[in-house]
Order: structure tokens, then sequence, then C-alpha cells
């Protein structure tokens, strides 16, 4: 039985989910406590429990302590079942990350599976789908399975009701080597509103425009139709050679719209200055591929709280060598070995 801290690192709901990847994936119970013990709100919420439950599909697991609050956890898998799945998370909770908790080991089950997810497809401190779609999975599709995901309709925080599919082919995964961004080939800086005043995102554009000097033409608005509720991101993608990084800042009450754009422009910045492959968020998520394929190098920024604390998470289920090694003050350079 491996015995999860959940309090470690930034003792969020990351400890959990990767801790649920990998022990289905392994095959090896685990039992936490402490869960989300850094958060203001700790213990189980919604989506953690969607999270949960979504696993004890996949691995027909026996489960103790899934109730909402609940600070403890027992999970037993026993058998990985590819299939057909529906989890709701009832809330605007983020599905994506409910995606990511069961997609390690349907990428590695016996047959193809079909996800439909609802909740919230854009949440702040969470993947949005078009990270999601265009950053992630395309990194996913390189290690060898197949995986495509389609958005019914954004859910955004409080209203949530997003929903999306996805279809997942299933391989080993192999090694990564993504040393090289190489050249910038496309970008694209979209402001998306859901019954949000059109001059939000008019400002958005502008701002984020003008700090990272990209053409006109590199920028658009896109208005949702028959949105639940209000909502606004801000996505600025970067498509190079080798690889594509999304970048999203959200639109909140009391926030204003240069704001979110100036946050966004600063964290492009740094990734283009930088001329790293991986961003932030998805270096500690590529490190649970690169883990699980037990080999892969490539390039980031310098590791943030959720990449140290997936290391230490996957340190107690696999036995991986990890080594970061500082190419300069803002490159690392991650390689996993078996
Ligand atoms: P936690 O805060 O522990 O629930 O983990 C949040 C997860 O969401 C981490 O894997 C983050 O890298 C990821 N994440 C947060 N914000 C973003 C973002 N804007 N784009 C992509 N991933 C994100």
């Amino acid at each position: 039985m491996v015995r999860i801290d959940g309090s470690l690192g930034e003792g969020g709901g990351q400890v959990l989910r990767t801790s649920l990847s990998l022990s289905l994936v392994t095959g090896k119970p685990f039992t936490i406590q402490n869960i989300r013990a850094g958060r203001k709100k700790p213990g189980l919420l919604r989506q953690h429990l969607t999270s949960v439950k979504a696993a004890e599909a996949v691995g027909a697991a026996e489960v103790s302590g899934a109730e909402l609050g609940s600070r403890e956890l027992t999970f037993r898998p026993s058998a990985l079942a590819a299939g057909n799945y529906h989890f709701a998370v009832g809330t605007a909770g983020s599905a994506t990350l409910v995606l990511q908790t069961v997609l390690p080991a349907l990428l590695l089950a016996k047959g193809p599976s079909t996800l439909m997810l609802e909740g919230g497809t854009h949440n702040p401190m969470a993947p949005p789908f078009d990270f999601l779609q265009r950053a992630y999975l395309p990194l996913v599709r390189r290690m060898g399975p197949s995986v495509e995901a389609t958005l019914e309709r954004a859910g955004f925080f409080p209203a949530g009701g997003g929903r999306f599919r996805v279809d997942v082919r299933p391989a080993p995964l192999k090694p990564l080597h993504l040393l090289e961004r190489g050249r910038v080939v496309r970008r694209d800086l979209k402001a998306v509103i859901a019954m949000i005043p059109f001059d939000v995102a008019q400002r958005e554009l502008g701002t984020a425009g003008a700090a990272l000097k990209w053409r006109p033409d590199e920028l658009r608005t896109e208005e949702l139709k028959r949105p639940l509720g209000p909502g606004n991101v801000l996505v600025a993608e970067v498509e190079s050679e080798h690889v594509t990084e999304v970048f999203t800042g959200f639109g909140e009450r009391g926030k204003r719209a240069e704001a979110v754009a100036g946050q966004v422009a600063e964290e492009v910045k740094r990734y283009l200055d930088a001329d790293v492959p991986v961003g932030e968020h998805l270096c500690d998520q590529l490190l649970l591929l690169v883990a699980l394929a037990k080999g892969g190098v490539f390039r980031t920024l310098p590791l943030d709280g959720h990449a140290e604390t997936q290391l230490q998470t996957i340190a107690q289920f696999l036995d991986v060598k990890v080594e970061v090694r500082e190419v300069s003050r803002e490159v690392r350079e991650v390689e996993v070995r078996a």
C-alpha cells in the first residue's frame, strides 16, 4: 500500500489526481491523508470527487472515503477497463482535470475508449480546453496513442455546463525528446466572450496585442453562442516548428480586462524569451507522461510548485530516475530514465 501525504508540496488536488492516475496504471493501491491541506477549502470538492469516481469506474476500484469534504481516501484498483464513460462534475469544477486523471490509464488500456465530460472547460487553476486540445494532446499523440478531443459547449465558473468528448486509441508510450522549440510559425490571440460586453474583448486584444507586438491579423474575438452563463478568457497560442504552447488569462468580476491581458502577455513573453519548448503548466503535466514512458528529455522554465510536487508524487509509485539540470537562469533540462 502506497502512503501519500496530501499536504506534500503544493498540497493541492494534483497530489490526489496523480496518485489516482498512477495507481490505475501500476495497479498499486494507495491511501492518502491531508487531502488538499494546502488549499483554503481543504478536502474533496466536486471536481476531486468526480475524479475519484471516474478512477473508480475505470479501474473497478474499491474505494473508501469518497465523500465531499473528505480528507482521507483509500483506493484499490482491480482491473483496468477501456470503454464508454460519462463523467459529470455537477458544478463548474474543471472537467479537464477529471479527464487527465483517467487518461494515462486509458492510453495504456487494452482497447479504445470514448469519454463524455461535463463541467467547467475553462477554469482558473486548471488546464483550459484550448490548452488540452492544442498543447497537451498533440504531445500525447507524439508519444504513441491517438487521442482527439471535441468541445461541444464551453463551461465557465460559476454556471458550468461545459461538455466535451474525447476518443482514445491506446498505444505504448514512447519516450519524448523535446529540446528545441524551433521557429515560431503561427501566433493567435483569441478573446473569448460569453454574455460579456464586446469592448472587454477589444481591450484585452488591444493591451496584449500591443505588449506582444503581434499583428492585427493575429488577434480575434470569439463570441460564444448559447452559453449557460457569462465567461471571458484570453487565449494566446504560440505554434512553433516542434511544439505548440497555449497561455490563458481569465476574466473575473472586479478584474480589469487590461490586467487579464497584461498577465497573459507576461507569460507569453517569458516563454518566448527563454526559448524553451515547454512552458510552466505543460511541464508538470508532461512529467507524468514521460515518467510513464520511462524515458524522455525536454527543456522548460524553472520548475514551479506543481512540477516539484508532481516529481515527489511520481517517486512514490514509479521507479524512474529524474534529473533536472540548470542550463541557464531561465532554462532547465529535465531527463527521465528507467
Ligand atoms: P492543482 O492546483 O493541484 O489542482 O493542479 C492544477 C493543475 O492545472 C496543474 O497541473 C497545473 O499545471 C494545471 N494548470 C493550472 N493553470 C493552467 C493553465 N492556465 N494552463 C494549463 N494548465 C494549467
